[in-house]
C-alpha cells in the first residue's frame, strides 16, 4: 500500500503520530528510513531513537537489512526519549516494541509538543500475541501502515514471525535462522504439527 501523508494532517497545525507495523522481514524500517529520508531532504530536523536493548546491528545507527541506515540514539527508557528530544521536526522510534509501556504517553507528549513522530515495530511475538506497547500505540496514532513479509511457505502475504528455534521468551533477538515470516493458515498448521509432535512424545 502506498502511504500519503497528505492524508491528514492538512490544517497547518503540527503534532502527529504514524505507526508502521509488520512481522519481521516485512520491511517496516524501510518505511520508516524512506519517510525520514524525505523529511530530512526537505530540511526538516530529524532524530531517532531506538531501545538500547537491539544491539543486532550496529550500535548507534538504525540499520535495516538492506544496509540503507540512519544513525539513531539507543534508550535505555522511553521517558529519555523526551528529555533527548532536541530542536527537531520530526522524531523517529524504531523497535517500539521493546519499549515499556510508557513510550505510548510519549508519544502523546511529543505530538502535543508539535513534533511528528514515526514509530516502526513488529505488531506481534513470535505466538501470534501482540507485542508490548504496540496495540495501544496502534490505537492513539493518527495513522496505522501495517507492512506485510512473504510467506515463506506459501507465498501469502505473512503475518507472523515465526521462530524455528525453541526458546519460549518473547524477546529473542535474532535474524533469518531464528524467524520466518508466514501466514496465518500456514502458522494454525504449524501450531496443529507441533501439538500432534508433543502428543505423540507423551
Ligand atoms: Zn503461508
Amino acid at each position: 500500500m502506498i502511504y500519503f501523508e497528505s492524508n491528514f494532517n492538512t490544517n497547518g497545525k503540527k503534532g502527529s503520530i504514524e505507526v508502521i507495523c509488520g512481522s519481521m522481514f516485512s520491511g517496516k524500517t524501510e518505511e520508516l528510513i524512506r519517510r525520514l529520508k524525505r523529511a530530512k531532504f526537505a530540511k526538516q530536523r530529524v532524530e531517532i531513537f531506538k531501545p538500547a536493548i537491539d544491539t543486532r546491528y550496529s550500535d548507534g545507527e538504525v540499520v535495516s537489512h538492506d544496509h540503507n541506515s540512519i544513525v539513531s540514539t539507543p534508550v535505555d527508557s522511553s521517558g529519555n526519549i523526551l528529555l533527548l528530544t532536541g530542536d527537531v521536526d520530526v522524531v523517529g522510534i524504531d523497535e517500539a516494541q521493546f519499549f515499556d509501556e510508557g513510550i505510548v504517553e510519549v508519544c502523546n507528549q511529543l505530538a502535543k509538543n508539535g513534533f511528528r513522530v514515526i514509530v516502526a515495530g513488529l505488531d506481534m511475538d513470535f505466538r501470534g500475541v501482540p507485542f508490548g506497547p504496540m496495540p495501544a500505540l496502534m490505537a492513539i496514532a493518527d495513522d496505522v501502515t501495517k507492512e506485510h513479509a512473504v510467506c515463506v511457505r506459501c507465498g501469502s502475504p505473512a503475518y507472523v514471525s515465526h521462530r524455528l528455534v525453541a526458546d519460549s521468551h518473547q524477546v529473542l533477538l535474532g535474524e533469518k535462522t531464528e524467524y520466518e515470516p508466514i501466514c496465518r493458515h500456514c502458522f494454525e498448521a504449524e501450531k496443529n504439527k507441533q501439538a500432534e509432535t508433543a502428543k505423540e512424545k507423551q
